[in-house]
């Protein structure tokens, strides 16, 4: 067997065109326009590279982005003021925090500071509460964008057994929670999991958000499975790896995420639609 190939890129574009003919249709109502503020702190390349891309996303569908790049330096106290900041401003429907942040900065503690009905990245303790009780309400954008992948290769994700690899707080967590409330059967699996290959070769549907280049062999994946790569690790060539072996596990499944151009661009596309939900909520409100 040779799997398809799920073309990330070509079903954002779709969903990016379906959003940008919403605003669209907002502008020519003399509606106020989506806003997003992004706070980037330090200089780490990848995140600049990811905020560059978010600001792209929002000027090609017509969204008012502002991003705020701090120094590096900056203090707890600083940041959560400027949240707060943003918490109060009537014309921001969302913010994004870029993470990694510095070292002495509590990663946690700025989510906790972010208004529940502002958190476009779905991180806050709130959200993933909501989720896990199945009220979602801002879903975290990659297994949101891995939902959206499933859906638009049409898969009914009901009854079907499900793997995530990784079980961070930001991707394989809420994954599973995700594939559950999908009706899936889930199994988490991270550093500790024993046995690991033969957990993952009983599910229909393989998640791997790990960051290990080439993780995933052939050998964990069961014939016919739909493997979804989110890791993404840059090379010394700056070429972009996933954690599944994919020229080898092609071969075994029956549909496969490329990296870079799978879950990447979905991830994006769930930002952007986490944004148009919280404008028209605090339109409506
Ligand atoms: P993380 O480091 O916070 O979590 C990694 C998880 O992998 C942990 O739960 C750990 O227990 C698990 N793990 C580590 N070694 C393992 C092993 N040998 N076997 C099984 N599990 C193991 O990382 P993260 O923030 O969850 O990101 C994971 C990957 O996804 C990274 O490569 C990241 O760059 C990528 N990512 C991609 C997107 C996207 O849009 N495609 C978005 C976010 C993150």
């Amino acid at each position: 067997m040779t799997a398809q190939i799920i073309d990330g890129t070509a079903i954002a574009k779709s969903l990016r065109a379906e959003i940008a003919e919403e605003v669209k249709r907002w502008q020519s109502q003399g509606r106020r326009l989506p806003g997003i503020a992004v706070i980037l702190v330090g200089n780490d390349p990848a995140s600049e590279v990811y905020v560059r891309g978010k600001r792209r996303d929002c000027d090609e569908v017509g969204f008012h982005s502002n991003v705020q790049h701090l120094s590096a330096n900056v203090t707890q106290k600083d940041l959560e003021d400027r949240i707060q900041t943003l918490n109060e401003d009537a014309s921001v429907d969302g913010i994004l925090v870029q993470t990694p942040l510095p070292e002495h900065i509590d990663e946690d503690r700025i989510i906790d500071c972010i208004d529940p009905s502002k958190d476009v990245d779905g991180f806050h303790a709130y959200n993933i509460g909501l989720l896990a009780l199945r009220r979602p309400a801002f879903r975290s954008c990659t297994p949101k964008g891995v939902m959206l992948l499933l859906d638009s290769i049409g898969i009914q994700p009901r009854g079907l057994d499900a793997a995530v690899i990784g079980a961070s707080n930001h991707v394989g967590r809420p994954m599973g929670l995700e594939l559950l409330l999908a009706g899936c059967t889930v199994t988490m699996a991270h550093k500790f999991t024993q046995d690991i290959a033969a957990k993952i070769r009983l599910a229909d549907i393989v998640v791997s958000a790990v960051g290990k280049p080439g993780l995933v062999p052939p050998a964990w994946i069961k014939p016919g499975a739909i493997v979804i790569d989110v890791g993404i690790t840059r090379g010394g060539n700056n070429k972009l790896y996933g954690d599944v072996q994919f020229d080898a596990v092609k071969e075994v499944a029956a549909w496969i995420t490329p990296v870079p151009g799978g879950v990447g661009p979905m991830t994006r596309i769930a930002l952007l639609q986490n944004t148009l939900q919280a404008a028209r909520q605090r339109q409506t409100d």
